[in-house]
Order: C-alpha cells, then sequence, then structure tokens
C-alpha cells in the first residue's frame, strides 16, 4: 500500500523517534508499505517519520542509483553496487573520513536541492530486516543516503546543514510546501 509522504512543516518531523521492539503492531506490513511507497515517488530512501511514525524506522536502496550510471561514474563511489537495507532502531557508532558535498533532495521538501556536506564513512549498530543486530560500515552514495534517512529519525532534516542565508532565502517556499502549495506527482500529507 502506498502511503502519503509528510511535507516540510509536520511536527513529526522534528521529533526524535523511538527505538521498536519486534512486537511493533504490523511491522512486516510496514517494511512493505515503505518500500513501495519509496519507490513509488522514486525515492532512493525514505524513513519513518516521513509516514508519519515516530519510530527509528527507514529504508534505503542505491542500488538503484547505480544502475543509471556509466563504468566512470560508478568508479567514482567505493560502495559501487550499492546498498538496498532496512535498518531499524539504528545509532551511529562513529562518523569518519573528510566531509564532501552532494546535491540532496527530500521527498518531504519536494522541488528543493542543496549541496549538503557530510562525512565519507559512517559505522551504525541497528537491526536487520530479520531483526538480527548489525555492526556495519557504509562509504560513498550509500552513507550519504543513509546519513540523509539518519537525520530523519532524529528528528533532521537536510537543509538544517545548509547556510542561514540560503536558508533565508528558500523561507518561501518552504512556507508554500507546509501550506501544499506545491505539485508533486506522489500522495502527500500537508501540515496546513
Ligand atoms: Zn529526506
Amino acid at each position: 500500500m502506498i502511503l502519503p509522504i509528510v511535507a516540510y512543516g509536520h511536527p513529526v518531523l522534528r521529533q526524535t523517534a523511538t527505538d521498536i521492539d519486534k512486537d511493533y503492531p504490523g511491522l512486516e506490513k510496514l517494511v512493505t508499505d515503505m518500500w513501495e511507497t519509496m519507490y513509488a515517488s522514486n525515492g532512493v530512501g525514505l524513513a519513518a517519520p516521513q509516514i508519519n511514525r515516530s519510530i527509528r524506522l527507514f529504508v534505503v536502496d542505491t542500488e538503484q542509483m547505480f544502475e543509471g550510471m556509466d563504468e566512470d561514474e560508478k568508479g567514482e563511489y567505493p560502495d559501487n553496487p550499492g546498498t538496498k537495507a532496512v535498518f531499524i532502531n539504528a545509532h551511529i557508532v562513529s562518523l569518519d573520513g573528510e566531509l564532501w558535498p552532494y546535491n540532496e533532495g527530500c521527498l518531504s521538501i519536494p522541488k528543493i536541492r542543496e549541496d549538503v556536506n557530510r562525512n565519507r564513512e559512517v559505522t551504525l549498530r541497528y537491526l536487520d530486516g530479520q531483526f538480527e543486530p548489525q555492526e556495519k560500515t557504509f562509504t560513498g552514495i550509500s552513507a550519504r543516503v543513509i546519513l540523509h534517512e539518519y537525520d530523519h529519525i532524529d528528528g533532521k532534516l537536510f537543509i538544517d546543514h545548509i547556510s542561514q542565508l540560503k536558508r533565508k532565502l528558500m523561507k518561501g517556499k518552504l512556507t508554500d510546501i507546509s501550506k501544499g502549495k506545491v505539485r508533486v506527482d506522489y500522495k502527500m500529507m500537508f501540515p496546513q
């Protein structure tokens, strides 16, 4: 089932999400619905707060990003051919590598893209889709998307990483998004 994506301005996007246990009601269906919702909106990641659930759950598929690249471009990213995974109760163990810029967007903030600096490498402790404990290090484009989604479960957004001036300049656009004054080709839930 495709779920509506919460738009900028909704308070759930600013909450620190909580860990869940194995008995969380309807977890399997929720994960299936999140994959479906992410692909239907052409996303490469989706976090539970974006579908109005303040829990530490996100899904990432960067394999689809590599499918569209030529060999040279693929070579630029050490995580080729990408990562497809479910992350439950994720917590960052360490951030490593230098900061690098990448032009990011967000399904909750449509039509806005900005360069964001993030670490090249992240090590996370989390439970996978089978609730098995994992501790893994991610790099490249996978680390990029994982860090973006991880921000969501901590109540942060990619626009928090850009300069105050740039944020000031986009204030009108952000207000429009929160009021539903934006055209998107996927289902959204607007706060106002
Ligand atoms: Zn996002």
